[in-house]
């Protein structure tokens, strides 16, 4: 069989016209130069390369100089594969192909896996936080309820003192969407923390600390912040996203919220970002302005919770920015506004049971001289 394509001899670049005839030893060269026929002998175990591209078959011999000759016409390369099947330089370009389709495959493949990593690293918790906004508050509130009953029975209850302490927040002056319902838990931790749906787990040891109760309005101003604009069931879903995602995935969507109720315990050290708890301090004094309540209570409280106490007992503040930082902007915030405030004497009457004292003393207003 005969063929017509084109023969390099690897010395010059121009191609000259030639015939090529295939035969049982490897492939004869008649190729024509400035008008001379002249012809090569090709061994077949001498051919060390083949391409094939459409029509066009290229295949080389020997190393220096390295012959070559290309062939368009698919006749050829099948020819070529009868005639010389399972020899090495048909395997060789057959393989590099192969290889190279091999790589392709590689390469998106790890695209896609970047693109999986991205959206369980990223578009997981993202997406949680969307769940969490749009999350209808009947069903928040339910939780919330199951998340209070279930952290509750981690802690002994006070109950004289969670009473004293709903009479306060049912005297305040607030603008929530939930009706609020707060616990007082027996432990000489300083800590509180928001459950969403409208509940609060105050600890005994932050508020043995406080001297006032424009403090205690300062803190529950803060963690009512955290309630009503979601940011404990946001930080909530987005740290649980993953277990949230495997029952999804697993075909389980009640076990969702009851991923959630299991992991109650994570409220108690959830960690919002920095703008979120920037939020609650300027909401949280926002609740004492409303109330006409001295506004200095917001800077005692983080300077009480500060100072003079040994720092791994106060979870509050570790779960929560810089103190000096927050301090600053509270007091930007208030400015150089006089704001008038006032005795609340029903505020003062809860304060004082939940200090576990009585009225007759005399009340705990604090006074404009007494701030630093
Ligand atoms: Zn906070």
């Amino acid at each position: 069989m005969t063929f017509e394509g084109k023969y390099y001899n690897g010395r010059s670049s121009k191609g000259m016209p030639a015939q090529i005839t295939l035969r049982p030893d490897g492939l004869r060269i008649d190729y024509c130069a400035d008008e001379v026929t002249d012809t090569v002998h090709w061994e077949t175990a001498g051919i060390h390369q083949s391409e094939f591209n459409d029509a066009t078959t290229l295949l080389r011999y020997g190393k220096f100089p390295q012959q070559s000759i290309s062939v368009v016409d698919k006749g050829f390369r099948e020819a070529l594969l009868q005639c010389y099947r399972g020899a090495a330089f048909l395997k060789s370009g057959y393989n590099s192909m192969l290889r190279l389709w091999a790589s392709g495959i590689a390469v998106m493949a790890l695209s896609l896996l970047g693109l999986l990593v991205a959206f369980i690293v990223w578009g997981v918790p993202a997406l949680a936080d969307r769940v969490a906004l749009y999350f209808p508050q009947q069903y928040e509130r339910q939780l919330g309820q199951q998340l209070y009953t279930q952290l509750l029975q981690g802690y002994q209850v006070d109950d004289a003192k969670t009473a004293a302490l709903n009479g306060y927040l049912s005297e305040l002056d607030t603008d929530l969407d939930y009706p609020i319902k707060a616990a007082v838990v027996k432990s000489d931790e300083v800590n509180a923390f928001a459950i969403p749906g409208g509940y609060m787990v105050v600890y005994e040891g932050i508020i043995d600390k406080m001297e006032h109760h424009e403090e205690l309005a300062a803190l529950v101003g803060h963690e009512l912040a955290h309630i009503q604009n979601r940011h404990s069931l946001r930080a909530l879903t987005r740290s649980l996203s993953y277990y949230m995602l495997a029952s999804v995935l697993f075909g389980d969507i009640s076990g969702v919220a009851a991923v959630l109720v299991d992991n109650a315990s994570a409220l108690r050290n959830l960690e919002y970002n920095r703008s979120l708890e920037l939020e609650a301090d300027r909401e949280g004094l926002e609740l004492l302005r409303r109330n006409e309540l001295n506004l200095q209570g917001a800077v005692l409280l983080m300077e009480r919770l500060d100072f003079g106490s040994e720092s791994d007992m106060l979870a509050f503040v570790s779960t929560h920015p810089n103190t000096g930082d927050r301090i600053k902007v509270l007091n930007e915030l208030i400015g150089d506004r006089k704001q008038p405030y006032k005795k609340n004497p029903g505020l003062e009457r809860h304060w004082e049971s939940l200090k576990g004292r009585n009225k007759t003393k005399g009340s705990d207003t604090l006074e404009q001289n007494q701030t630093r």
